[in-house]
């Protein structure tokens, strides 16, 4: 790596961090020296598609409510908690907040996540048809869990047996290697505590409030239907490597 990406890598992060007002500038996440983009602030974002886009697999009202109100809810408490705990938006990225969430209250904990991941959630779908990875990234899923089709039923179980609410997630670990795991609740595995850490590329949100309207008790409906509308190239982008 040359200097000048070094500085100008360095740059982009402190710029990042500057201010919450440059939402579109991404912030590099560093996690055992692989760099990803992390465009999550400490604002909700406006879903980049329609209530009903999702339609059939996810309905408009689901999304509504879902967006609307829980995700909102969640923002609005996060802020309200930074107030009450003295951090400072203007200069702790949501990763800071994450990475010593320990620090923290339950309630900074609980909406801190649920922040980041209904953020990340809307922006990992789109509209069907579905789509699949692609090129170097589906390579390191074959490398990793055999074929695409392995890794969605091993993530499928894992969504399936979360008991109660919480996450499933596709991450990068420490290692630089793709892995499958789920947290509780609105933890997610930025946080210290989590069991198993590591940088989210996507997140299945399986409380019954993303599902239940139209699903049910059927959560494994859900989650196979949910296949459809995976945006593959806003993962694919999570873990290429940022180049500058
Ligand atoms: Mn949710």
């Amino acid at each position: 790596m040359s200097s000048s990406s070094n500085s100008r890598r360095q740059f982009i992060k402190q710029t990042g961090k500057a201010g919450i007002a440059m939402a579109s500038m991404p912030l590099i996440h560093t996690l055992g020296g692989l760099q990803l983009r992390e465009e999550v602030n400490y604002i909700q974002q406006p879903l980049p598609y329609s209530f009903n886009a999702l339609e059939p697999f996810i309905d408009a009202m689901t999304m509504e409510i879902h967006h609307t109100k829980h995700a909102a809810g969640y923002t609005k408490n996060l802020n309200d908690a930074c107030v009450a705990e003295k951090v400072d938006i203007k200069t702790t990225s949501i990763i800071d907040l994450l990475e010593s969430i320990s620090k923290y209250s339950t309630k900074m904990r609980n909406n801190a996540g649920g922040h980041y991941n209904h953020e990340l959630f809307w922006q990992s779908m789109q509209p069907a048809p579905a789509t699949t990875p692609t090129g170097e990234f589906l390579k390191e899923i074959e490398k990793s869990f055999g074929s695409f089709a392995d890794f969605q039923k091993a993530f499928t179980e894992v969504a399936k047996n979360r008991f109660g609410s919480g996450w499933a997630w596709l991450i990068v670990n420490e290692k630089g290697e793709l892995a499958i795991c789920s947290t509780p609740n609105q933890d997610n595995p930025v946080m210290d505590i989590a069991e198993t850490k590591g940088n989210p590329l996507l997140g299945l949100d399986v409380w019954e409030h993303a599902y239940y309207l139209k699903y049910q008790n059927k959560r494994a409906d859900y989650i196979s239907n949910w296949w459809n509308l995976v945006n593959w190239k806003f993962v694919e982008d999570r873990f290429n490597p940022f180049k500058l």
